[in-house]
């Protein structure tokens, strides 16, 4: 199927859901399959015990229940997040992270203050929460148990990096409920965890790296110009994490899809690295907190998208940066009639895609194909795209009719 892409080659900075071909398709063929394979072996390994922890948030009251799927996931999430970050959670100073925690939070309340803090955070985050000397010794933990104390410098530390804001709130009920366990139950499960966190990092690397296969190279030749930046942890992110996500992205639509198919308007939101030229020259026009593309070129994938839009029965709306993402939903997205699809890459749609579902709103969501903005990734920046195939049958499960892309 043909995909309205504008550029011949496309330069692999960390992941590319295309590799050689001419779109994305066949991934979302095999990011289906993989999904399958996990959860039927999650399902097998937790399913007891999701379920008992469902029954406790429901006498509890602790939140509108969700899927058992959503919880197995974010099971997985905290045994994968244990298996790269645990020796570094353990290694640093509980006073040191509840600080930067502070700070994150607010940076997030008082946006005036972000460059100062993002300035201060960059510094003591390089220096505090990432312990290269303990990097070659990743694979010690591989096979280790944690106990439900190292859980919690887990959960402290991913707090003290600020990405992994909704994950957080998540675990931390995870950890409730452990709590009252026995001992026993906690470490027959914590040990199955840890096993489970391994076999997934492998069966991902099996199937995905063809994906993901240059985030190694990115971090060898680029990572150490990010240090002592705000994004050194982002960056640094590791090849297991972007599968991690690229399985919660296709667990959260299947898990959202019916809610999101009931609404009766839809709108789809879409990364400023998206538009041509880097967005300059840009025309677009301030919307509140998005902006609105007024097609100002034709070769812009936002205008084709937008122009898809508007004969297809949907909104386009441009978020300048992930930051802007949150205080977007919040003003605009509470409005039950409206289905959203967020786009946007592998590193930021789990924590959008949670953020949504606290809200209620009926979301779906879609990977970029590639990332390139220039705030993080390439100092250029390279116009991102995504596979409209896929936006199509997730908006109404119809091929797209190109004729609609005339602009
Ligand atoms: S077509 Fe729209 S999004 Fe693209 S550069 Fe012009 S105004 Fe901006």
């Amino acid at each position: 199927m043909e995909q309205f892409n504008n550029e011949t080659s496309i330069k692999t900075i960390t992941y590319n859901l295309m590799r050689n071909e001419e779109n994305s398709d066949f991934y979302y063929n095999e990011i289906s399959n993989f999904t399958d394979a996990v959860l039927l072996k999650a399902d097998d390994r937790f399913r007891p015990l999701v379920k008992l922890y469902m029954e406790y948030i429901r006498q509890n009251s602790l939140e509108n229940l969700r899927s058992e799927h959503e919880y197995l996931f974010e099971f997985i999430s905290l045994g994968v997040y244990w298996k790269i970050y645990g020796l570094r959670s353990l290694a640093v100073n509980p006073y040191i992270a509840k600080f930067l925690a502070k700070l994150y939070e607010l940076r997030r309340n008082h946006r005036h203050l972000k460059p100062s803090i993002d300035y201060i955070r960059g510094i003591l985050g390089t220096i505090f929460l990432v312990k290269e000397d303990l990097e070659e010794n990743t694979n010690n933990i591989n096979s280790n148990i944690p106990s439900l104390n190292n859980l919690k410098s887990l959960v402290l530390w991913l707090e003290a990096t600020g990405e992994f804001k909704e994950e957080v709130k998540r675990f931390k009920q995870w950890l409730g409920y452990l709590s009252i366990r026995s001992v026993i139950d906690i470490n027959k499960y914590l040990k199955r965890l840890a096993e489970f966190a391994s076999w997934f990092e492998l069966k991902s690397e099996f199937l995905l790296s063809n994906y993901t296969y240059n985030i190694e190279e990115f971090q060898r030749t680029k990572l150490d110009g990010h240090k002592f930046k705000e994004d050194y942890i982002f960056c640094s992110r590791k090849k297991v994490e972007y599968h991690l996500s690229m399985f919660g992205a296709e667990v959260m639509n299947r898990e959202f899809r019916d809610e999101f198919s009931k609404t009766v308007r839809k709108a789809v939101l879409l990364p400023a690295c998206m538009r041509i030229n880097n967005g300059m020259n840009c025309k677009a026009r301030k919307n509140s907190l998005d902006l609105v593309c007024t097609g100002c070129n034709s070769q812009c994938r936002i205008n084709q998208i937008t122009n898809l839009g508007k004969n297809s029965g949907f909104a386009v709306h441009i978020i300048p940066h992930s930051s802007s993402f949150t205080k977007w939903l919040e003003s605009w997205g509470v409005d039950q009639g409206i289905g959203v699809v967020g786009v946007a890459c592998p590193l930021n749609l789990i924590t959008g895609g949670l953020e949504m579902k606290a809200l209620d709103i009926a979301a779906q969501c879609v990977l970029l194909d590639y990332c390139g903005c220039k705030n993080h990734w390439d100092n250029g920046g390279i116009s991102t795209a995504l596979n409209i195939n896929e936006l199509m049958r997730i908006i109404n499960s119809q091929e797209v009719n190109y004729a609609a892309l005339a602009v």
